[in-house]
């Protein structure tokens, strides 16, 4: 095995061992219903986590079914969505599930192309719900994932917004190398860059990765 194999497994083994000791629980992680997955997703765009979760419950407790949400007035859900902020997305969610109602005979597609025609639906809505709810091997990429692979693997983008790097997904992607499920590897990577490898001050001195992150060495040896 050569030094990069060695820092790919090492990188996943550690991920694994500290997302089971410290992940986070959502009540979107709980389910692999695709109707769940895809009102989750709306609503974490842009929107701190942990305000998501009274939303989502009273989302689903008046439109348990995408059905009954096609039938939502866009008032109902500018109304319940205004807590969170981002009050556009009740046009869009609306919007989606006439879509997925009256095109799709009120399935959620597991179909990458079906999904991006959705109204507000990109690469990482997409991505997250094949992933979370048809459990395929797809990376959601936004830029707590990019900043965690960037620093500990060296990479780069010499794009302004390198979220919309292709060839930086590429990367990504292909370091995605280990023995468990890609749902589990996405919430660990999720996870660890919310808590531990955070934009402002990571936590390197505690971090498990940092023997073997180009970040942290880098860091170590100008100082
Ligand atoms: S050592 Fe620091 S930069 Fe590297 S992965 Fe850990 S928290 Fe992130």
């Amino acid at each position: 095995m050569d030094d990069k194999d060695s820092k790919i497994l090492f990188f996943w083994n550690t991920l694994k061992t500290w997302f089971n000791q410290n992940h986070r629980d959502y009540p979107w992680r709980h389910t692999a219903d695709p109707y769940y997955i895809l009102l989750a997703e709306f609503l974490l765009q842009q929107t701190h986590v942990r305000k998501v979760e009274e939303v989502y419950y009273s989302l689903l407790n008046q439109f348990p079914t995408i059905k009954d949400l096609s039938k939502a007035s866009e008032s109902q859900l500018i109304n319940l969505i205004s807590p969170i902020g981002l009050i556009y997305r009740a046009q869009r969610i609306k919007s989606t599930a006439n879509q997925v109602y009256f095109n799709y005979d009120g399935k959620i597609s597991d179909n990458f192309e079906d999904l991006m025609s959705l109204p507000g639906v990109g690469h990482y809505i997409a991505n997250a719900v094949l992933c979370y709810a048809y459990h395929q091997k797809t990376v959601p990429i936004d830029t707590n994932v990019i900043r965690l692979f960037i620093r500990y693997f060296n990479l780069s983008s010499d794009k302004p917004r390198p979220r919309t790097d292709k060839v930086l997904a590429s990367q990504i992607r292909q370091l995605y190398i280990f023995d468990f499920d890609y749902r589990t590897a996405n919430w660990a990577i999720l996870d660890f860059a919310g808590l531990v490898c955070t934009m402002i001050k990571p936590k390197c001195l505690d971090c498990p990765l940092n023997i073997h992150c180009a970040h942290y060495k880098k860091r170590s040896s100008s100082s």
